[in-house]
């Protein structure tokens, strides 16, 4: 028994809902730097699918990608899916980022 459309719109709509609690604190500057030239030549674009914060776009009218740092669960999930290996990924600095609620 497979994943069905109801099941992954189930799964969506939570996902929304959990996001949501979430507090940010961006910073000015991004901890997201991918290379814009591999993210040019790059087939894939996984970053766009894999976030579960849907932080990456790429943009087809710019030819580039649109990065929502701001958005960032600091997951790491990107950084694994770049076949490219060409994000330069840090935690944001100090305070800033996202804040998980515990309980
Ligand atoms: Fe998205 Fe996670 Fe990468 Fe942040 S670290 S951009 S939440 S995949």
């Amino acid at each position: 028994m497979g994943i069905t459309q109801i099941d992954m719109e189930y799964f969506i709509m939570n996902i929304d809902k959990k996001l949501f609690t979430l507090k940010y604190s961006p910073d000015i500057q991004s901890h997201l730097k991918p290379n814009k030239k591999d993210c040019k030549n790059c087939k894939t674009k996984a970053c766009t699918f894999i976030c579960p914060a849907q932080v990456y776009e790429w943009s087809e009218e710019k030819q580039e990608l649109i990065v929502r740092y701001e958005n960032c669960l600091e997951c790491g999930a990107c950084r694994i899916a770049c076949e490219h290996k060409s994000l330069d990924w840090k935690y944001p600095k100090g305070t800033k980022g996202v804040t998980f609620k515990q309980g």
